[in-house]
């Protein structure tokens, strides 16, 4: 099975549109939305929940109020001001230090296991899709992220996939360097404007960092054609394949609203656009085993 990330570098390029479309189109894959902190993808693809598991992320402090002599030691020692002044501890606030454990004198704090999110098996009209949600407040260090992709690919392997499409988590961060390792490749999507150019360039930085074959799509070409010129120079100097251009397009916020992937509007000129897109992947990426496939959905 082979896995394409898509990333952007910033929010807001039309990643997750682009990710949704290339979903309709790819044949026999798995489906990972990686973007925990703010999951949208299932906004166009309205998964069918099938099963659902829980996410410990970290560790919250628990007094036990039988053994607590009230000294206050723990209050005093707490930087994040978690325990009250009836020796609970709030678990937003609680960043799991441990420094009030090994301080009780009663030994009446322990730590258990913090609830921080859920992740999903699920089914979309399109294929299935591993997906997941943070909780509010919970800390995304790229361990969701991880587990996210463990499961997506382990569930392509039972159903011998030959693709896991994920949509990656915007920035550079912890997230996104989960969800690339081992990718064996990753579409940069950007856009015509000073700053997604600034932010494609970060993130096909990392790409080279971690020794991941990047290509890129430019979105909304249209817009700036100019900075698109830019962009396409920029990648023809350092030898980055820019395999798509899409137009800015009103269709895809219509396709939001529905809750569809825009292909599904039918609307010619992007269909053509993000067939040409996945041919120019599927060359680059032909399923293993197999010759290179020609884009058309199976
Ligand atoms: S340090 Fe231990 S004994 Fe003292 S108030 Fe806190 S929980 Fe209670
Ligand atoms: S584990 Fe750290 S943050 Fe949490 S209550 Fe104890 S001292 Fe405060």
């Amino acid at each position: 099975m082979k896995e394409l990330v898509v990333i952007s570098g910033k929010g807001g390029t039309g990643k997750t549109s682009i990710t949704g479309a290339l979903a309709t189109l790819m044949p026999n894959a798995i489906l990972a939305d990686c973007d925990v902190d703010a999951p949208d993808l299932h906004l166009l693809l309205n998964p069918d929940i099938q099963k659902k598991e829980t996410f410990s992320g970290g560790k919250v402090a628990r007094i036990d109020k039988t053994k607590c002599n009230e000294c206050n030691v723990c209050r005093q020692v707490c930087r994040f001001d978690a325990i009250t002044t009836s020796f609970a501890v709030e678990d937003m606030s609680c960043e799991g230090c441990g420094v009030c454990v090994w301080n009780c004198p009663e030994k009446a704090i322990s730590f258990e296991n913090r609830n921080s999110g859920e992740w999903y098996f699920s089914k979309t009209r399109f294929g299935e899709m591993v997906h997941a949600r943070l909780f509010p407040g919970e800390e995304n260090s790229g361990k969701l992220v991880t587990q996210v992709r463990k499961a997506a690919r382990e569930l392509g392997k039972e159903k011998n996939a030959d693709y896991l499409l994920v949509d990656g988590p915007p920035g550079v961060g912890c997230p996104v360097i989960s969800s690339i390792g081992g990718a064996d490749l990753l579409l940069v999507v950007t856009e015509p404007t000073r700053s997604a150019i600034h932010d494609m360039q970060r993130a096909l930085d990392l790409a080279k960092h971690f020794n991941i074959p990047a290509t890129v799509c430019i979105n909304k070409y249209d817009l700036n054609k100019e900075m698109t010129g830019e962009i396409e120079s920029y990648c023809a100097d350092r030898n980055l394949p820019v395999l798509g251009k899409i137009v800015f397009d009103k269709e895809f916020i219509t396709a939001q609203i529905q809750g569809k992937a825009v292909i599904e509007l039918d609307i010619p000129g992007l269909k053509t656009s993000f067939q040409f897109l996945l041919n120019k992947i599927l060359e680059i990426l032909p399923a293993e085993g197999k010759e290179p496939l020609d884009g058309t959905r199976k």
